[in-house]
């Protein structure tokens, strides 16, 4: 099938940054959420990340406008019954993915491939929710996704060659690099850079040093570009927390316990940029 029209579910920060990959390399896009607010702010997240590349001499102002245009907002996820291809990238919480992924089996038409953006989740649990599970994928954008190359291609248990090559095919159309991961908890990417930002959190909670040394340190010293206090800050710390979560939960090991300074930055609302405070203040 080829694939015309992109459904996105989830206008946050990583569903906005797929919608407009997606319409800037010419696919009609889909993007829902459950209420007005939310595909509205998706879509300024969108407007504002297209005007900073309009500053930069990226694109133009009519490639500005014409990426918004390609892209329509909806609340009611049977709109989906129009993509081709569809990416999940709301909450990270099983359960709501299961529910999220049994109505998209009602409503998608048959041979639709239904890949999550799910950043820990098992995919051969959220097929499960479907009986098309052999068309069920992770495909695992990373954050800013118009800036970062890397989709982490996930198969369930049951994913078919061909979901996986037309899943490929699209990260490529997407100007992205796909590489594989197996069904494992937090796949590759999270399994490896989630337990180092709990351990950074853990740094904090026992007072080894400020948040801005911390991330002073790992940048100088390890070349990373980011801190990872102020990386958990752009993921989300509510994000940062569920897929804690899951590595403790899904491998049963005590070393992936989420430092209780997270579990109360969560209790606070401090969940990072998007809350205008976690580790560091954004105002
Ligand atoms: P976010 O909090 O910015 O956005 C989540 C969105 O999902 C919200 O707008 C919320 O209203 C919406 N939502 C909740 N229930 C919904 C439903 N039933 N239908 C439609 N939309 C619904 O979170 P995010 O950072 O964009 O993360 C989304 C997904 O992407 C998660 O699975 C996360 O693990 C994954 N992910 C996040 C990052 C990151 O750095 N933040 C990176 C890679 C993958």
């Amino acid at each position: 099938m080829e694939i015309k029209t992109l459904g996105v579910v989830g206008a946050g920060q990583m569903g906005s940054g797929i919608a407009q990959v997606a319409a800037a390399s010419g696919l009609s896009v889909l993007m829902s959420d459950i209420s007005d607010e939310f595909v509205e702010r998706g879509f300024s997240s969108i407007e504002g990340s297209l005007n900073r590349m309009v500053k930069k001499e990226k694109i133009t102002d009519d490639d500005l406008k014409a990426i918004l245009g390609k892209i329509e907002g909806s609340t009611s996820i049977d709109d989906m019954a129009k993509a081709d291809f569809v990416v999940e990238a709301a909450t990270e919480d099983e359960a709501l993915k299961l529910e999220i992924f049994g109505n998209l089996e009602q409503y998608c038409r048959e041979g639709v491939i239904l890949a999550s953006n799910t950043s820990s989740i098992s995919i051969t649990k959220i097929a499960s929710a479907t009986k098309r599970p052999e068309r069920v994928i992770g495909m695992h954008f990373m954050n800013p996704v118009p800036l970062m190359k890397l989709v982490e291609v996930i198969r369930g248990l049951a994913t078919s060659d061909e979901t996986f090559r037309t899943t490929n095919d699209l990260a490529l159309k997407l100007g992205k690099t796909p590489v594989p991961s197996r069904d494992f908890p937090g796949f590759i990417a999270n399994r490896i850079l989630m337990p180092m930002i709990n351990e950074a959190i853990y740094a904090l909670f026992e007072g080894v040093g400020t948040a801005e040394d911390i991330d002073q340190i790992m940048k100088l010293g390890m070349n990373h570009p980011m801190g990872p206090l102020a990386l958990a800050d752009l993921i989300g710390l509510d994000t940062c927390l569920a897929i804690m979560e899951v590595l403790h939960s899904g491998l049963g090991d005590d070393k992936y316990r989420p430092c209780p300074l997270l579990k109360k930055y969560v209790e606070a609302g401090w969940l990072g940029r998007k809350a205008g405070r976690g580790f560091y203040s954004y105002t």
